[in-house]
């Protein structure tokens, strides 16, 4: 088959006849349509995280049903399918979170594309129990990406964003997290960092979650203006807040830099003064390090901070005892655990979330993947781009 398959740092290969993949009984093989180009792609080109060569890259894979393993269940040969970058590898007793349902941290998490073969790729063999199917009506080029941007956003808004106090005190606090009764409703979200994860994170407390106000900060425009179409109802543009009141802030330390992250909190808040500048939920999808201290300043009292992005560096000079003074939760969350894959899916194909507006970059073909990452690595990518296999 033909597949992107990295042998090393920076050495990524269109190699026409790379092994096809062999099934096991209860798999699925899957003819892989479409993926969504990840900064993690990125990150395994350039050789920043380790891997065992030959890898083929691409873990955000949409496509069609080939062939059934003997015990594979639910799906049929010709089924279009998605396929979630992280998997349990055991869902055992005596794997910890396994056993408290949060296949997504399980010990023996399978990550395609990373620790197994992925799907930039023709074929694909996965577990039938962690294949998704999918209405045929969403097209395969925009499913691709539910997988991963639309998926680990939805996991965070929907179960890390409730604040643990508030969990207690309610009755049936089960209802917190039910869509038509969740908690975010009608509530005041940010979000820092409007690309491939922090788009749909917009577009999902917004249209999804219902939100009253989903106000985007980022320090391009056109991310703000894009970050609007997807239903923001207020952006910041961080830089320009910070030029605009003379403020160098790569310059400044201590004290001085405190004060310009207060400086750009009271702003963000300011735009909810019919709400009291109440903020209840800051989701961090920006990817750099600097703005965890800005959720942490921006966020109200007793509410929830969330790192959906991956920061790079630790952060500096961050004030923690802010943590404890904020009754604050900080929340990490990773990929999406398996039993909340339908509801996301179903949210698709109702048509709640815009899959339209968050794949940006439809024309990669898997022959230009390098150059789709080089386009990613230069900000040419709005969205979310995606690769067509064929
Ligand atoms: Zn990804
Ligand atoms: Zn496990």
């Amino acid at each position: 088959m033909k597949a992107a398959v990295l042998y090393g740092k920076e050495e990524l290969n269109i190699v026409p006849d790379f092994e096809d993949p062999v099934i096991k009984e209860s798999d699925v093989l899957v003819k892989s349509k479409y993926t969504g180009l990840c900064s993690t792609d990125r990150t395994l080109y350039r050789g920043f995280v380790p891997f065992k060569p030959p890898l083929i890259i691409g873990h955000e894979i949409a496509g069609v049903v080939e062939e059934l393993g003997k015990s594979a269940k639910g799906l049929d040969v010709g089924d279009h399918v998605i396929i979630p970058p992280v998997f349990p590898g055991c869902e055992d007793e005596n794997c910890p979170a396994c056993k408290e349902g949060l296949t997504n941290r399980c010990k023996n998490s399978v990550f395609i594309g990373h620790g197994v073969h992925g799907g930039d790729a023709e074929l694909i063999a996965v577990p039938s129990k962690y294949t998704f199917k999918i209405k045929d009506s969403v097209p395969l080029e925009e499913a691709c990406i539910i997988p991963d941007a639309v998926s680990t956003p939805f996991h965070a808004l929907k179960s890390r964003s409730v604040p643990p106090h508030i969990i207690k005190n309610t009755l049936n606090s089960s209802k917190l997290f039910d869509q038509k009764t969740h908690w975010l409703k009608g509530k005041n979200v940010v979000v820092f960092g409007v690309g491939g994860v922090g788009g749909p994170t917009v577009n999902l407390a917004a249209k999804y979650f219902q939100a009253k106000n989903v106000l985007a900060v980022d320090i391009f425009d056109n991310k703000l203006d894009f970050a609007k179409k997807l239903g923001a109802t207020q952006t910041v543009n961080s830089k320009s807040y910070f030029e605009e009141n003379n403020i160098k802030f790569n310059e400044l330390t201590g004290r001085d830099k405190a004060k310009a992250i207060s400086g750009l909190a009271r702003h963000i808040s300011s735009h909810f003064a019919e709400d009291k500048f109440q903020v209840d939920c800051v989701l961090d999808c920006s990817g750099v390090s600097d703005t965890f201290p800005m959720a942490v300043e921006t966020v109200s009292k007793n509410r929830t901070v969330i790192q959906v992005g991956w920061p790079p560096k630790p952060v500096q000079e961050f004030l923690n005892q802010k943590i404890m003074d904020k009754y604050l939760s900080i929340n990490g969350t990773w990929a999406c655990p398996m039993n909340e894959l339908d509801e996301n899916v179903k949210a698709v194909e109702d048509g709640i979330v815009d899959l339209d507006l968050l794949v940006t970059n439809k024309d990669y073909k898997l022959d230009s993947l390098e150059n789709a990452i080089h386009d990613l690595e230069a900000g040419k990518i709005l969205g979310r781009a995606t690769i067509c296999i064929e």
